[in-house]
């Protein structure tokens, strides 16, 4: 069923587009082996094996009923979240990407990332994978020591992780590694270490993040003792500071890439699929709980599929996985927009905002004065980008752009 918020009217102006923004697909796979206990992803324990052949069905279902959403236009990244994608079969992958081909026009360079966990890695499905055309893999390492490894309930082990990261790149010059910092008992030594132990296999990109206890987890149930803030704090400019040692732009938050020569290619690592949420392109989500942004003439509009895998296998296979809709409310889009683009270390280009949003910068114009006055911007007429004050107090600079009454933003996709 869907749930339909239409906007109130308000004097604010509805957005005007020349050009709808760029698309990317993502697409969910919502079980895991185990669930991790800070996890608060749309992830379920695999009991068992998964229903891969109907989810797969489901999916298909899922995209022809959204095909008049996007018709006409063209992808330009596609992005295999969960949960662990790496958990379906390479002919799943396989038969789900040419489902999107069979309905999409989908960019001949357009990159294809899978989520992949070192527990579910094996040779010769990664070889698979790149064949059915995987093209980015992300492998969620988060740690190389064994006790925190264990704290974070992962079901891998150091050895596992390495082994992972070896065999993932034979495969793909493109590999992402996620890890974690301020992790339960964890010094600033050991997130060194970690980041050391990255680093020895020189992959093009590396997500950082910084653990956080969110409500509807294990951990916020039964806290564990995690680093104070100081010690977080200088684990997270030691990681700055050794990855800018070693050549990584820090282009986002938690986002770190590297230009990098595998031959007989060079690939800029930045995440594309990222950066087009990060500079509120457009997304159309599939798969059980993905969310949706789309641009049309005079609005934008957010969605959500039906969360729980077995209902949203039920409710894809009768043709109506939504679960909620609703236009986004003009006066919130400055914020949705800051939410994302002020995330990008270098900031945005001013022309981006109208572009995007389709308001003009003078909407928003008041909040940007307040913010430079505050020392949390700086601006010329070609760019605004957040100060270094501005990126650690980045809830603080995002206050200043939220709208009276303002309900719980959607979270930015999953990336
Ligand atoms: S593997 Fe990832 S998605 Fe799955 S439960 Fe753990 S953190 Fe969540």
């Amino acid at each position: 069923m869907i749930v339909n918020h239409a906007s109130p009217v308000t004097h604010h102006p509805s957005p005007s587009f020349r050009a709808l923004p760029p698309l990317s697909l993502y697409i969910h796979i919502p079980w895991c082996a185990r669930k991790c206990p800070y996890c608060d992803f749309n992830s379920h324990e695999a009991r068992g094996t998964v229903p891969e052949e109907r989810y797969v069905a489901a999916l298909n279902a899922d995209l022809e009923q959204a095909l008049p959403e996007v018709w006409g236009r063209r992808v330009h990244s596609v992005f295999f979240g969960g949960g662990t994608p790496s958990l379906f079969s390479a002919p799943a992958i396989d038969a789900i990407l040419a489902a999107v081909r069979a309905r999409i026009a989908l960019a001949p360079d357009a990159e294809i990332t899978l989520e992949a966990n070192p527990g579910t890695v094996e040779a010769g499905k990664f070889r698979d994978f790149r064949a059915a055309g995987i093209n980015r893999l992300s492998l969620g390492i988060q740690s190389f020591d064994p006790r925190h490894l264990k704290s974070l309930g992962r079901i891998h082990d150091g050895r596992e992780a390495r082994r992972a990261i070896e065999i993932a790149l034979r495969n793909f010059e493109n590999v992402n590694l996620d890890l974690m910092y301020g992790l339960p008992g964890q010094t600033v030594d050991e997130a060194r270490a970690d980041i050391e132990a990255a680093l020895e296999f020189a992959p093009a990109h590396l997500s950082c993040y910084h653990l956080t206890i969110e409500p509807n987890t294990y951990f916020h149930r039964f806290p564990p003792k995690l680093p104070d803030d100081d010690t977080t704090a200088a684990m997270q400019d030691a990681i700055e500071a050794r990855l800018a040692a070693a050549g990584y732009d820090h282009y986002e938050t938690s986002a770190f890439s590297k230009t990098v020569s595998r031959q007989p290619v060079t690939i800029e690592a930045r995440c594309r699929h990222n950066l087009n949420y990060w500079m509120f392109g457009d997304y159309l989500g599939i798969g059980a709980g993905a969310h949706s942004k789309l641009s049309f003439p005079g609005r934008i509009v957010r969605e959500a599929r039906i969360r729980h895998p077995e209902r949203y296998l039920e409710s894809a296979a009768g043709g109506d996985p939504i679960q909620e809709r609703h236009d986004v409310r003009p006066e919130e889009i400055p914020f949705e927009f800051m939410m994302n683009a002020l995330r990008l270390n270098a900031g945005f280009a001013a022309a981006l905002f109208a572009e995007r949003t389709g308001l003009p910068l003078t909407a928003t114009l008041r909040e940007l004065e307040d913010a430079e006055r505050r020392g949390l911007i700086e601006r010329d007429p070609v760019r605004i980008a957040p100060t270094l004050r501005g990126r650690r107090y980045l809830n603080d600079l995002l206050q200043l752009f939220l709208a009276p009454e303002k309900h719980v933003p959607h979270p930015v996709a999953e990336p």
